[in-house]
């Protein structure tokens, strides 16, 4: 089974995307972690995100992993544990920017489907383009979203808890500018993909949405037999 989960930051779509997985067993793909782990390689050796042939390049030899359970997933780039420094704020609108690139799209879809298709009992993969590009065919596929403003304080409160620094204000103007990236970026924009249902979390608590995709899930399950 394919659980697709696509919207903009912070909608819940990790957190929810790692309780799904653990409570249906299946495999869990944080897809943009690994768009974060190219652009913390290209960050790192201190190339510009305009020369895209080096970015590409470096797209194509990095050696991405995703290993252990969702609650503990390690992000190994070339061997080494980037957990950690993946989630700066520098990382994540440095993804935003070379996952704008077609071919560094391109090496990214294929892992990820390869890495999707080769469990046997399935996967959850969560991101920007699952339902529209990497699994069009995914047996249920939702659109998580929320109002800015609620996404900017859920990512906030959890930044907070994590000892980073920033303001709410700083955190919403952050997310503004990525959504806007992602939706007007001409290869795989941010879209609701057709069958994708809907959840606008705003004024939801996280158990009664993860109940909501449970119920849609067996639905499917379901209507598949
Ligand atoms: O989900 P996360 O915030 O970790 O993603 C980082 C960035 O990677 C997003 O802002 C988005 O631009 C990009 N991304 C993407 N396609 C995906 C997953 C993430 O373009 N499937």
């Amino acid at each position: 089974m394919i659980v697709a989960i696509d919207g903009p930051s912070g909608a819940g779509k990790s957190t929810l995307g790692k309780m799904l997985a653990k409570k249906l067993n299946l495999l869990y793909l944080d897809t943009g972690a690994m768009y974060r782990a190219v652009a913390l390689a290209v960050l790192e050796r201190g190339v510009g995100f305009d020369e895209t042939s080096k970015v590409v390049e470096i797209a194509e030899n990095a050696r991405i992993e995703l290993i252990g359970e969702p609650d503990s997933l390690k992000i190994v780039l070339d061997g080494r544990d980037v957990s950690a420094d993946i989630r700066t704020l520098e990382a994540a609108q440095a993804a935003s920017i070379v996952s704008t690139i077609s071919e560094v799209r391109r090496i990214m879809v294929e892992h990820q489907r390869t890495l999707g298709e080769n469990d046997p009992s399935g996967c959850v993969l969560e991101g920007r383009d699952i339902g529209s590009v990497v699994f069009p065919n995914a047996d249920v596929k939702f659109f998580l979203t929320a109002k800015p403003e609620a996404r900017a304080r859920r990512r906030f409160t959890e930044d907070t808890a994590k000892g980073r620094l920033s303001s709410y204000e700083q955190t919403l103007a952050e997310i503004n500018e990525r959504d806007e990236r992602d939706v007007s970026r001409e290869d795989s924009p941010l879209t609701i993909s057709e069958n994708a249902i809907v959840i606008d979390t705003s004024e939801l608590d996280l158990s009664e949405v993860f109940e909501q995709m449970i119920a849609k899930i067996s639905e499917a399950k379901s209507a598949a037999v």
